[in-house]
């Protein structure tokens, strides 16, 4: 499931296009080098640097930006059009009273963000999904049902890692990305792994963003660890199924609460923090151009250089091989502790509930334990549902895992489907 997604367009910028060629011949030169990058590429991006000094980053990038509002605002528009075409409403005439908090919400956090110069807007789309995404303009776009599901901090946490996005430039960079992939013949770059662990990262940074951001409005900065945790007790990892467009739930859970306990000195409850935007230039996550190839997550707000963008692409390319390295290590892990298991027995509770007994076979002491039930209907819709096993695992041992159904589900319903069970995600105990 795709909670936040962004959505990349096409480029079509003359001199953008020059420099993603550019940037693409850097990238092929640096999957060959593979592991580091070498002294060739290295002197390839002092020249790029060099170019930067010359034409100055705020008239370029300015310009970019403006392009990207246009296009990404483009999209959005064609999209409401159409919506409207349908017959379905937006915004206030969908849900006065979803959209009004919606906006209350946005109103204290967009004046935080980066981007406070811009003129944003929220829009309510008639969706019962889980979901919220921008374009790399000036709208972001949320679903009915996002809203219905998510306390206030919860929504401000939404919206603060949407206009993360932007901030940081993924949208630019995502379309440097796909330049890549069609211009470059580096098989790292097609794989599908890579490409999950690119957005991995991309997710990663919005979050930390955004978690900033609610700290600095007065919204309780833990909420976004709240929205994955729970998340993660829902739908578990999915980690032995497919291959992640977005980082595993209990992952990310973890990763937002770590930077909550750092930027929680600076949330004042219900209250716009007065030092804000001090605080968004020097924090605890990063400090504005300390150095140029240092690690400042904001690069000082939206207006982030396309070049010095190229620069970091390099690093974050090695990072996001690692991170699928990383990821597909765990996966084979938990498909090869899935032969280990057995079913042994099922014992139905209620009506919505079930208990089922296993025995683990295997030689590793495990935790997190997460075993699911993937369940199809007559029309071929699918349901997934997860049951957790608290504590430590020894090898031999027998357990039980209970499942709840629910949306609407139940267990005569869910026994006339073809079902399969699986693990949804086991670590080994270290
Ligand atoms: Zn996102």
């Amino acid at each position: 499931m795709k909670v936040f997604q962004y959505l990349s367009l096409s480029c079509r910028a003359g001199s953008l296009k020059v420099l993603m060629v550019l940037l693409g011949t850097l990238l092929i030169s640096g999957c060959q080098v593979l592991q580091s990058i070498d002294k060739g590429l290295y002197d390839v991006a002092e020249a790029v640097t060099e170019t930067d000094r010359v034409t100055g980053q705020r008239s370029l990038s300015t310009a970019n930006r403006n392009q990207q509002i246009a296009q990404g605002n483009q999209y959005v528009e064609k999209m409401l059009q159409n919506e409207r075409q349908k017959g379905r409403k937006v915004d206030a005439a969908l849900d006065a009273r979803q959209y009004q908090r919606l906006v209350r919400i946005f109103d204290r956090i967009h004046p935080i963000s980066h981007l406070r110069q811009e003129r944003w807007k929220p829009v309510l789309i008639d969706r019962d999904s889980f979901n919220a995404f921008t374009t790399g303009g000036t709208y972001i776009v949320v679903h009915l049902g996002l809203m219905k599901q998510l306390n206030d901090a919860e929504v401000a946490a939404v919206v603060g890692h949407e206009i993360a996005h932007t901030v940081a430039n993924h949208v630019a960079e995502r379309q440097t990305h796909q330049q890549l992939s069609v211009l470059t013949s580096s098989s790292a770059v097609r794989r599908q792994g890579y490409q999950a662990a690119f957005t991995h990262e991309r997710e990663r940074e919005a979050d930390r963003i955004g978690i900033l951001y609610s700290a600095l409005a007065g919204y309780d900065p833990y909420a976004a660890s709240h929205i994955w945790q729970r998340q993660y007790l829902q739908q578990g990892n999915a980690r032995s199924l497919f291959a992640h467009d977005h980082p595993v739930n209990a992952e990310r859970a973890a990763e937002a609460k770590a930077v909550a306990d750092k930027v929680k000195q600076y949330y004042r409850p219900g209250q716009v923090n007065p030092r804000a935007h001090a605080l968004l230039d020097n924090n605890v996550l990063w400090q504005k151009r300390s150095n140029r190839h240092g690690d400042s997550a904001g690069e000082g707000g939206g207006l982030a250089a396309i070049l010095s963008t190229a620069v970091g692409v390099m690093s974050e390319h090695q990072q996001a091989k690692q991170e699928e390295y990383r990821q597909a290590q765990q996966a084979q892990f938990v498909r090869s502790v899935q032969q280990q298991m057995r079913l042994e027995e099922q014992r139905r509770l209620n009506d919505r509930s079930w208990q089922t007994r296993w025995h683990y076979t295997g030689r590793v002491s495990l935790h997190k334990v997460v075993v699911g039930i993937i369940a199809r209907d007559s029309k071929g819709k699918t349901y997934r549902f997860v049951g957790h096993h608290k504590g430590v695992l020894r090898p031999g041992q027998r357990f039980n895992v209970s499942f709840m159904l629910n949306k609407g589900l139940t267990l005569n319903q869910l026994e006339k489907m073809q079902t399969q069970y699986y693990l949804d995600d086991a670590l080994p105990v270290r």
